[in-house]
């Protein structure tokens, strides 16, 4: 059969089994012939920084099956666009769902068996790291010599479980500094003599990315400004993504979260579990335009308020079914979190003659703390986890607008109304949007309220 008639006839089953148009962009695979069929797949080695493909309607058989997550039913499970993952350097194929019968397995990875046939398209994506599609690959840490061992290993068990909750992407680098000025010169030499060994540019690989001189030159500045800032206790971590270089890099310093100088020891997991939210957003964008980055990315308040509602609820979720140890021996107190935030918010709002979320990160100051309770007024008309399942993997496609219209139901700027008036309500109808408020007792409801 050739291509024309291979899809002339998978329309023809399209119109007369509507089933199958709910099902067309998930692997399916027919226990029958034993033929598994692969809609969307991004093929690369997910350890370089270039070179991935997209290629859709494949077929081919199972050689062996690596692993397998969770197992619904299809009446019940929401179905993802994503593409699957092939990483030639495993020979790994990777589909977050796979529909078998009635069933649909989740996160399952096999090896190949043989091709079938290709009937469809092959695309350039560049880098694994912002094609959508996730990885099975190891993340890079690297730390200055006078990084502690135990904050190490924090930061590493914080992006891991991070990135078990949100989906793996990658490549992803952490590098972190020390508070000295004397690690810092040899850590980024370290950095820059790995830009050449994983690769230099998205899509020349064979020009080269930059002197070791200016690469010394610009990232010198970077590490030193958040080493800066860290030292000066404004702890954080930054994801600088580094896209056009094809990879997500992410940075901190000590002292930061997990040492003794931060206060708030038992919510220091939200630190590499906020930045790494910001990881999976960029993930979905691939186009190299940073103008075109930018829009795809949506307003500030959008960007910054969905990565820190979601890394705090994340946290939460993960101690309360023991997948994330506690700190400090305490587990981390989402609701009297969110009280204190939303007291600040609504301080900051009521302050204001007209108070609005900010669209550009120099807007966002005023309003800062407003920005987590826009993204919870969203999740409340939805789901809470629909950013990573729907909304992301949708973005490239329908542009930042239409997606936030076809996920939450309204267009921008009828919710910037609607969270206006959320802000005029009292602080327990303000909390009451939050997932698992309903679940508390009177009493625990009372003693959150009496934060305020
Ligand atoms: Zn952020």
């Amino acid at each position: 059969m050739d291509t024309r008639s291979f899809k002339t006839a998978s329309l023809l089953v399209i119109v007369s089994l509507p089933l199958i148009s709910k099902t067309f962009a998930v692997d399916t695979f027919d226990p029958a012939t034993g033929i598994l069929s692969v809609p969307r797949v991004v093929v690369g080695d997910w350890r370089l920084t270039w070179g991935a493909q997209e290629y859709t309607e494949i077929k081919l058989t199972v050689d062996e099956v690596v692993s397998v997550g969770q197992t619904t039913l299809l009446d019940e499970t929401d179905l993802t666009i994503r593409p699957d993952t092939f990483d030639t350097s495993l020979n790994q194929l990777l589909m977050p769902q796979v529909i078998v019968g009635s069933d649909v397995y989740t996160d399952v990875v096999i090896t190949i068996g043989e091709l079938i046939s290709f009937t469809g398209t092959i695309t350039e994506v560049g880098s694994p790291a912002y094609s959508q599609a996730r990885s099975l690959q190891p993340f890079y840490y690297s730390y200055s010599d006078d990084v502690p061992q135990n904050l190490r290993e924090l930061w590493e068990i914080g992006i891991e479980a991070a990135a078990k909750y949100f989906g793996r992407y990658g490549p992803l680098e952490l590098w972190m500094q020390g508070a000295g000025e004397e690690g810092l010169t040899s850590h980024i030499a370290k950095f820059c003599d790995r830009r050449k060994v994983i690769g230099m540019n998205v899509f020349e690989p064979d020009m080269p990315y930059m002197t070791l001189e200016r690469c010394m030159l610009i990232f010198k500045s970077y590490f030193q400004t958040v080493q800066q800032k860290n030292a000066n206790f404004q702890f954080g971590a930054g994801v600088q993504g580094d896209a056009l270089r094809g990879y997500h890099l992410m940075t901190s310093a000590i002292p930061g979260y997990f040492g003794k100088e931060y206060v708030h020891q038992d919510r220091a997991f939200i630190g590499p579990f906020h930045e790494y939210y910001h990881v999976m957003q960029r993930a979905h964008i691939s186009n190299l335009d940073l103008d075109g980055r930018m829009a795809l990315k949506g307003p500030t308040w959008f960007v910054e308020g969905v990565a820190g509602a979601l890394a705090d609820y994340a946290v939460m979720d993960m101690q309360s079914n023991g997948t994330l140890p506690l700190l400090d021996g305490r587990a981390y107190d989402f609701f009297d979190h969110q009280a204190q935030h939303l007291d600040l918010a609504r301080h900051q709002w009521q302050s204001l003659d007209d108070p609005k979320l900010g669209l550009t990160s120099e807007e966002i100051g005023p309003t800062f703390y407003s920005n987590s309770f826009a993204a919870w007024l969203l999740l409340s008309r939805t789901k809470v986890n629909i950013l990573e399942t729907t909304f992301y993997p949708n973005l490239m496609k329908k542009g930042w607008e239409q997606t936030f219209v076809d996920t939450f139901g309204m267009s921008s700027e009828d919710f910037y109304l609607l969270f206006a008036d959320y802000m005029t309500k009292e602080p327990e109808e303000q909390l009451a949007i939050m997932p698992g408020w309903d679940a508390l007792s009177r009493s625990e409801k009372d003693y959150y309220l009496s934060r305020f």
